[in-house]
Parts: C-alpha cells; sequence; structure tokens
C-alpha cells in the first residue's frame, strides 16, 4: 500500500489491528517469536531484512516487524466477520479490565486445571506461559486444581500478581525479570519459578516440578509446597 495513512491501532493480547485510510485492515500476532523494531528510517535493522514481514514508513520515521508467525491482510468486511480475533476473551492489560469480567468465565471450564486456563485466549486473554507459572506461584495456587474450584479471591490475588508482572515486562520490550534483585544472587536468574525445573524453591527450599497442562501439553514450573489449593491451606482443623 503507497500513500495511505494509518488511522487507527487496536491492541488486544498479542494481537494487534492496524487500521488504514483506505479502509484495509492488517492483523498481526506475535506469537513467542515476532518482534518490532520502531525507530528512524535510516535506522540499522536489528535483525536480518530476510525477518521482516510487515514495513510501515513514514516522512520520518520506521516501524519493522519481524519473525511475525501471523500476518494478514483484509478488508473491513472481512475483519469483522474475523473468528479468532473476536472471539478473544477481555485482555487483562486493558485498563478496564476487572476480575468480574472474567471469574464465570473461568470457573465454567470446570475440571480443565487452572493452569491451562488461563493460557487460553477465549477466555482470558494476553497471559503467556512464563507469566502464567509466576503469577500462579506468586498468588500461592495449585496449577493442576480444576478451573471449578477456583474461588473469587484466588483469581484476584492472581491478577493482582500477574498483571503488574506484565506491565513491567511491557516496559522493558517483553524482557522477563520476575525475580526480586535481592534474590538473584546469580546474574542469570530471572524468574520465581519457570525453567528452575529440580532447582531449590526461593520461599520453602523444595525443589521446583515442572508439569504439562492441556492439549498443547504447556509446561507450566511450580512449587508443590508453596502452591496448594485453597481447600487443603484453609480447611477448618477438626477438633
Ligand atoms: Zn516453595
Amino acid at each position: 500500500m503507497l500513500g495511505e495513512r494509518l488511522t487507527g491501532v487496536v491492541t488486544h493480547g498479542k494481537h494487534l489491528v492496524l487500521e488504514f485510510s483506505n479502509d484495509w485492515i492488517i492483523h498481526t500476532h506475535a506469537m513467542q517469536y515476532g518482534s518490532w523494531q520502531i525507530g528512524a528510517r535510516r535506522e540499522v535493522l536489528r535483525k536480518d531484512a530476510r525477518f521482516v514481514r510487515l514495513r510501515i514508513d513514514t516522512p520520518k520515521r520506521r516501524a519493522v516487524f519481524f519473525h511475525g508467525p501471523v500476518m494478514e491482510v483484509l478488508s473491513r468486511a472481512e475483519f469483522a466477520t474475523h473468528e479468532r480475533f473476536h472471539s478473544l476473551g477481555p485482555d487483562v492489560l486493558h485498563p478496564d479490565f476487572e476480575v468480574s469480567h472474567v471469574f464465570a468465565a473461568i470457573v465454567a471450564q470446570r475440571d480443565r486445571e487452572i493452569g491451562d486456563v488461563v493460557l487460553d485466549q477465549r477466555v482470558v486473554s494476553g497471559i503467556g506461559n512464563i507469566y502464567k507459572s509466576e503469577g500462579l506461584f506468586l498468588a500461592a495456587m495449585d496449577p493442576r486444581q480444576n478451573a471449578s474450584e477456583v474461588t473469587f479471591q484466588d483469581l484476584e490475588a492472581f491478577f493482582a500478581e500477574v498483571i503488574p508482572l506484565m506491565q513491567a515486562g511491557r516496559q522493558r520490550f517483553g524482557m522477563i525479570e520476575t525475580l526480586p534483585d535481592d534474590l538473584r544472587y546469580e546474574p542469570w536468574m530471572r524468574t520465581w519459578v519457570y525453567r528452575r525445573r529440580g532447582q531449590p524453591c526461593f520461599v520453602c527450599g523444595s525443589p521446583i516440578r515442572m508439569t504439562r497442562q492441556g492439549d498443547f501439553q504447556r509446561t507450566t514450573y511450580f512449587c508443590p509446597q508453596c502452591q496448594q489449593t485453597t481447600a487443603l491451606t484453609q480447611k477448618p482443623v477438626c477438633r
């Protein structure tokens, strides 16, 4: 497209929708690999030119999308019926996001494990695999518990942990560091549990475990001691 103006940008999770003055729409999704470089027109490309999927030039600036596995050009009518985009759950990074918007949809997933459900973009949108493990650890939730057993308070705790982590990651252009500096006694340590299988939990010392969840068998890391179901940890003692 030549000479068109970019008239609107909408994000939803990792989906990005660019609207142009000729009524065409470009929809991209970065998956785990895509990245943008935004800078001056003469700026040297950060990656090899053969990885460029999309380039937008303005008189002074240039935006380049690398590696993105999803990139489609659609008419307005095609986009209006785009099933994948329009079936997305609420975006956790949207300023109006509230736990009450997703609680019923999460619990309705019944016997699916919560570590699987929070990655399902149709239920709640925007949480990636690393933040899932880190957020469930900080909220002390067992990732293997069924969605139907999760309480509103559990989810409030989870989103209160995971949203600031994701916002901080966005400030660092996607670099994920969830572990506080004072616990990082080795420079390569960045996470509480993610990719730490067999290593001691920073809180209790138990070995971190890894499990695979859902249809896509995504990895989830957790501490079996710190992350127990509400039912177990809050059950009143019988006298
Ligand atoms: Zn622990």
